[in-house]
C-alpha cells in the first residue's frame, strides 16, 4: 500500500473567537492507492496546513504507511529548525492520527484493540465550566472542572467560586479547576490552602508551561494535587516531568502533542513513574480509545461542542461513555 495524498483543511465552526479560530482544529486525511483514508485531527488552523503542504507531505506520498513510527521520526526531523513544540507538533499530530486511523482500518480493529485494550469499557466523564455549574448539567457528568483562568483576580473570589460549586454538587461529585497559565506560585499555593477543606482533586496548569521550577515548588508545598501538560509537545517533554513529578497529573492533548505515537509513550511513562494521566478533551474519539486501552482509572473530558465536522462522537450517558467500535477511530468524516 502506497500513500498518494495528504490533505488538510480547516473546517467552518463555531469555534470561540480567540486562538482556537485563529489556529483552531485542522482535519487531515491521508488517502492511499487501497482506496482506505485515514483520518485524524491536529491544531494549528492555516499556519499548521501550510507546514503539510510544503513540508510534510512530500516525506510521505509514495510511502508505505507503515511503519507509521518512522514516519512520525522523519516529521519531527524535517521540522526541527522551526518546529520541537507548538504549530509544526500539531500539524503533525493530525498526520500521525491519520496514519493510526489507516493502521485500524486495515487490520479492521478500533484503535483500543490494536492497544491492547477492551472494547465496551465505560468510562466516567468530566466537564468544563466556566465560574458556575449550570444546573441542566448537574447529574450529567461524574465530575466538574471550573475554569478560573479568566474570571477571578484575587484569591478570595477564585475560592468563592469553588466554594458555590462544592455546595451546588454536593459532596459526592469530583471538582477540579483550571487557571490556564495565569498563576504565580505564591497565588497558586494561598489558593490550595484555602480550597483543600473543599476537596479539590487538581489545580491544573496554575503556571505557564516552562516554569519547571515553579512547578518543582509546588507539587513540593500544594495541599491540592497539580495537574499540567496541556500545551507540552511530545514524550520527549514530558520526560522530566514526569521523571522529577512536577505535576501529579499530566494531561497531554492527543490532537496537538504528537498524536497517538506520542500518547502511548506519555501513558507508559506515567504508569512507570505512578504519575497520573487524564488527556485534554479525553472524551474525543482521538483520545478516548487510549483512555480505553492503557488508563487504569480513565476520566474523560467531555468533548468540545464545536467540534461537530467529525461524526461518531459517542454520547454519553449518565456520566459515562465508551468509545466506538468500529475500525480506527470510528470518525465519520462528511467530505
Ligand atoms: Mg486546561
Amino acid at each position: 500500500m502506497k500513500i498518494t495524498a495528504i490533505r488538510a483543511c480547516q473546517p467552518k465552526c463555531d469555534s470561540p473567537p480567540d486562538w482556537r479560530t485563529a489556529l483552531g482544529q485542522i482535519l487531515v486525511a491521508v488517502e492511499t492507492d487501497a482506496g482506505i483514508i485515514g483520518h485524524g485531527v491536529g491544531g494549528g488552523g492555516e499556519a499548521a496546513i501550510h507546514v503539510i503542504r510544503t513540508v510534510l507531505s512530500d516525506l510521505l506520498i509514495g510511502r508505505d504507511p507503515e511503519p507509521l513510527e518512522s514516519h512520525w521520526q522523519a516529521m519531527y526531523d524535517a521540522t526541527l529548525p522551526f518546529g520541537r513544540k507548538g504549530i509544526a507538533i500539531m500539524a503533525l499530530s493530525g498526520i500521525d492520527l491519520a496514519l493510526w486511523d489507516l493502521r485500524g482500518k486495515v487490520a479492521k480493529q478500533a484503535i483500543a484493540q490494536l492497544l491492547g485494550g477492551p472494547i465496551h469499557k465505560r468510562m466516567p466523564t468530566y466537564t468544563t465550566v466556566w465560574d458556575a455549574i449550570p444546573e441542566a448539567l448537574i447529574g450529567q457528568h461524574r465530575a466538574f472542572k471550573i475554569h478560573l483562568g479568566k474570571s477571578a483576580a484575587t484569591v478570595d473570589a477564585c475560592v468563592d467560586i469553588v466554594a458555590r460549586a462544592r455546595a451546588r454538587v454536593g459532596p459526592a461529585v469530583a471538582l477540579m479547576v483550571d487557571a490556564w497559565m495565569t498563576w504565580d506560585v505564591a497565588f497558586t499555593l494561598r489558593f490550595a490552602e484555602r480550597v483543600a477543606p473543599l476537596r479539590i482533586d487538581w489545580i491544573e496548569e496554575p503556571l505557564p508551561p516552562d516554569d519547571l521550577a515553579g512547578y518543582a515548588e509546588l507539587v513540593r508545598q500544594s495541599p491540592v494535587p497539580i495537574a499540567g501538560g496541556e500545551h507540552e509537545f511530545t514524550a520527549a517533554a514530558f520526560v522530566p516531568i514526569i521523571e522529577r513529578r512536577l505535576h501529579h497529573v499530566v494531561q497531554p492533548d492527543v490532537c496537538w502533542c504528537g498524536g497517538m505515537t506520542e500518547l502511548v509513550k506519555i501513558y507508559r511513562l506515567a504508569r512507570q513513574h505512578g504519575v497520573g494521566v487524564c488527556p485534554h478533551r479525553g472524551g474525543e474519539i482521538w483520545a478516548l480509545h487510549a483512555l480505553a486501552a492503557l488508563d487504569p482509572q480513565p476520566l474523560a473530558e467531555s468533548g468540545r461542542p464545536w467540534m461537530t465536522w467529525v461524526g461518531g462522537q459517542p454520547a454519553i450517558h449518565d456520566g459515562m461513555i465508551e468509545a466506538p467500535t468500529g475500525p480506527g477511530f470510528g470518525a465519520v468524516i462528511n467530505s
